[in-house]
């Protein structure tokens, strides 16, 4: 059975009710971020929380790792508990509470507030990605183009995110800004309620569920974990426990990717999986190596490069000056104006016979990332000489950035969609999401290693960020070859056809 449907776009109407529904979740989750170290790093009298810019910088990168990190045990719960749309409902509404919790001015309600944040979103951001691809069969080729679609909301959902949270920030305080977050979200899921029909049957159910007594085991390991969490959150604030957000950072970096290993050949060893289906997970691994090293290198726009933002960039035109956090924006404003281009380029190609793989427009796009680097080295070079540089720098860099992301973020998506059996779709999805999350961690841990004394540290970070980006994008180019045809092997779980069944 083939879904007609093209009433969004050219695609399911199922799209709409997810590419909104991720647009506002993004919107909150970015506009949050934006203020986050910017909220840590002010002073008490400027209503922040006056923690240094180490310990600050650990905590996002913590933050960030954290979100993407509970991707993970979100996916497992769709798979085997809950089904997509109810991961993405609960999700959300956990998401909407954290914000809310944010907006309380206290030092416990800003912790609490995140650790919610984070909880929600490794419930909502796999599942609600997963579902993306479940509204197409096997063999209908508008997945990727519904994949670029989606993407295009989550950075729509990012500039209304950046302006907004932003703006009411300098009008009247950060916990304006969380609190925009907050209504975001929940626009968010009263559009999700009223147009989840579109969703059809996909993602209602859990494709895998677990016997009842495997489901009520798990929901109680959950409640205890949760309960766990509880407990040290408490005592923490209490003080009872203390953590070192530096220290913890550095280990989480090594932990996240020997877990993302162990679950990737947990998966091969016991999954059950045909023959087809390990070599079409080989070829998912490859993409997965590619995303981890372009999110390390990426990732440093809302560390470093906002810091070059900040510090080294001449931000005053005429009477003008321009704001920190507006750099950061580009990116998805370049990312939203040029994907009409991406998308018509890739049918195009795709017309004359040339369909790149998966594995080789992952290598491109960590390739066209890390030769962005360049332009960053000379910058950080010019800066080194004690001269604000211009803004086109960043101009600069954040364009080519765009481009490289394009070559790989929406289409890493697709790939997983389309080559991971329908029955672990969600898990292999949270698998995926891992990748931004060691991504983010190693990223946080570069940018921290910038001795602020030493002027020739930020153009040493960025050559070798430079040197090993393309060094692994040609290895993963040459592997690209090889893993091509596995690519091309057909699912063997026939469901995989009858989308929305
Ligand atoms: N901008 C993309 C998203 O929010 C990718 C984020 C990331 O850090 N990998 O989905």
């Amino acid at each position: 059975i083939v879904d007609k449907d093209a009433s969004f776009f050219g695609q399911p109407g199922g799209l709409q009710t997810l590419f909104f529904t991720e647009m506002w979740e993004r919107m909150s989750y970015y506009g949050m971020r934006a203020l986050l170290v910017l909220f840590m790093t002010a002073s008490l009298q400027e209503g922040g929380l006056a923690i240094t810019v180490a310990s600050a910088t650990a905590i996002y990168g913590l933050y960030t790792g954290a979100v993407y990190f509970m991707g993970l045990p979100g996916g497992w719960i769709a798979d085997r508990l809950l089904g997509g749309q109810r991961a993405t409902w609960y999700g959300g509404i956990i998401i909407m509470l954290g914000h809310i919790v944010l907006a309380i001015p206290s030092v416990a309600s800003f912790y609490i507030g995140m650790i919610l944040v984070v909880l929600g979103t490794g419930l909502l951001k796999p599942n609600i990605t997963a579902m993306v691809g479940q509204l197409y069969s096997s063999n209908d080729d508008r997945r990727d183009g519904g994949y670029t679609l989606y993407y295009m909301g989550i950075n729509i959902g990012s500039i209304i995110g950046y302006f907004v949270t932003g703006y009411l920030q300098e009008s009247a305080g950060y916990h304006w800004g969380f609190g925009a977050a907050a209504v975001g979200m929940a626009l968010g899921l009263i559009q999700y309620k009223i147009t989840q029909p579109k969703l059809k049957g996909v993602g209602a159910e859990p494709p895998k569920p677990l016997s009842p007594q495997g489901a009520k085991r798990s929901w109680g390991i959950i409640v205890a974990l949760l309960a766990g969490l509880a407990v040290f959150t408490v005592a923490a604030l209490k003080g009872i426990v203390t953590i070192n957000p530096v220290i913890v950072a550095e280990n989480v970096a090594i932990v996240f990717t020997v877990i993302f290993f162990v679950y990737y050949l947990s998966i091969f060893l016991f999954g059950k999986l045909t023959k087809d289906e390990m070599k079409r997970l080989g070829a998912l691994f490859l993409v997965c190596i590619a995303s981890t090293m372009f999110w390390a290198g990426f990732e440093q726009a809302g560390s470093s490069f906002n810091l070059f933002a900040r510090d080294l960039t001449d931000r005053v035109i005429g009477d003008f000056t321009i704001p920190t956090t507006w750099f950061q924006s580009l990116n998805s404003i370049f990312l939203v104006t040029l994907s009409p281009f991406f998308a018509a380029l890739w049918i195009n190609l795709s017309k004359r016979m040339i369909n790149p793989s998966y594995g080789f427009k992952s290598a491109l796009g960590l390739i066209i990332m890390a030769t962005g680097f360049i332009v960053m080295f000379f910058a950080s070079q010019a800066a080194a000489s004690g001269l604000k540089v211009a803004p086109y720098w960043l101009v600069a860099v954040y364009f080519i950035h765009t481009v490289g992301e394009l070559c790989l973020s929406p289409v890493a998506l697709s790939a997983v969609s389309k080559l991971s059996p329908k029955r672990m779709a969600g898990q292999l999805m949270g698998v995926f999401v891992l990748t931004y999350a060691m991504g983010n961690v190693i990223a946080g841990l570069l940018a921290g290693g910038l001795d602020p004394e030493n002027p020739q540290a930020m153009p040493e970070l960025y050559w070798t960020i430079f040197v090993f980006g393309v060094s692994v994008g040609a290895v993963v180019f040459v592997l690209a070859f090889f893993t091509r045809k596995w690519e091309k092997l057909a699912p063997d779980d026939g469901e995989d056809d009858h989308p929305g069944a």
